[in-house]
């Protein structure tokens, strides 16, 4: 296996305006754990990730229908490092075919929650997510619900998924109306082609309520790494069953578009002797407003490499992030906003 990488340069920040430690990076097991990837792999992956200072892994009740929890429960026991040691986070929305399996009512929260327990084998979740928001039940019985569960014991923090920031603003406001527990943090996606939420919505939510940000997908599900440039490899996730809509998203017009943008990315990531991979980690990193980059891998190499993106945060020079946005083309517009007229 891969020796660990980089301990030093990972950084330990506070979640939101929590007290909890999160390393920067975190690995997450959507797609690999329970279904891509042998549980071996996952044992290897997981230990690469702890032994390099990784402290974060986060779930789904909803990932492989359970087992991604199940093959992290397993190894996570079988490694025996101290619980204390390391964070885990599940979401709670799609547990199961019947009507009552699905949302966010009271019933499957809690339902839900204990449910990811037991497939875990774990006492509690450091934090429980929202894994999106539930138009159907009223904030109120939400927020009352994850409150309980922290009550309980059988979380310590919760957060949001894919919510607005309306969304969020009203969880806030419910919980302290009613002296209830407030979200600590969202998980939202960012990547290259993907930026305006987190860089213009997330540090005003930050600021006005103290909610962190924690991202998902900063490959874009593997198409930042170049590797569809040519067409879909057949040990790939666009090549997977039931992955046919990341096939079409790449195989699109706008797919195409984006994958001339990333010739011209590439050419920085030469500049920088890095992967395209570890830039455009790297420039997710380098957002001081992140808390927290979910990775994903389907094995130790990806993650050795993705990993070592770290080393690369310092040398994202102002001159060079520019060049990326001039790329791009997408950098978020501030739209200033005038004083009202006296
Ligand atoms: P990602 O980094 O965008 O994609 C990871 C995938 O890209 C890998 O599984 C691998 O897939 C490929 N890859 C990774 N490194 C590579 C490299 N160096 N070279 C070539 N290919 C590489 O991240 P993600 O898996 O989509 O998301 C990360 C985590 O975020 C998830 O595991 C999950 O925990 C979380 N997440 C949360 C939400 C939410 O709604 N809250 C949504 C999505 C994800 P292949 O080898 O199979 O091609």
């Amino acid at each position: 296996m891969a020796a660990t990488v980089q301990k030093k340069k990972l950084r330990y920040k506070n979640l939101g305006k929590s007290g909890l430690r999160v390393s920067n990076i975190a690995l997450g097991t959507w797609v690999t754990f329970g279904a891509q990837i042998t549980d071996e792999m996952a044992e290897e992956i997981l230990t690469l990730a702890y032994e390099s200072g990784i402290n974060y892994f986060d779930t789904a009740e909803v990932y492989a229908a359970g087992k991604a929890e199940t093959v992290l429960g397993k190894v996570l026991k079988k490694k025996a490092w101290r619980r204390s040691s390391y964070i885990v986070s599940t979401k709670i929305y799609w547990g199961g075919k019947a009507e009552t399996e699905k949302g966010l009512s009271r019933k499957h929260i809690i339902e839900g929650l204990k449910a990811s327990l037991e497939r875990l084998q774990l006492e509690y979740v450091d934090v429980v997510f929202a894994n999106k928001p539930d138009p159907h039940t009223p904030m109120e019985e939400i927020v009352r619900a994850f409150t309980h569960c922290i009550n309980q014991g059988w979380a310590m923090y919760w957060g949001t998924s894919r919510w607005s920031p309306m969304e969020i603003m009203e969880a806030y406001s419910v919980a302290r109306q009613f002296n209830l527990i407030p979200p600590i943090a969202e998980q939202a996606e960012y990547h290259l082609f993907q930026r305006e939420k987190v860089e213009l919505q997330m540090p005003e939510l930050y600021h006005k309520i103290g909610i962190g940000t924690i991202t998902w997908s900063p490959l874009a599900c593997g198409i930042l790494s170049g590797k569809y440039d040519d067409g879909v490899p057949i040990y790939s996730r666009a090549a997977m069953k039931g992955y046919g809509w990341l096939k079409e998203k790449i195989l699109s017009e706008e797919g195409r578009r984006q994958q001339a943008k990333l010739r011209e990315v590439a050419l920085i990531a030469d500049k920088l002797n890095c992967s395209l991979s570890q830039l455009a980690i790297a420039w997710c990193l380098k957002n001081e407003n992140v808390q927290c980059v979910m990775l994903g891998a389907s094995s130790v190499d990806q993650l050795y490499e993705n990993i070592q993106a770290l080393q690369y945060v310092p040398k994202l020079t102002p001159v060079l992030m520019g060049e990326l946005d001039k790329i791009l083309g997408n950098k978020p517009a501030v739209i200033r906003r005038e004083p009202p007229q006296r």
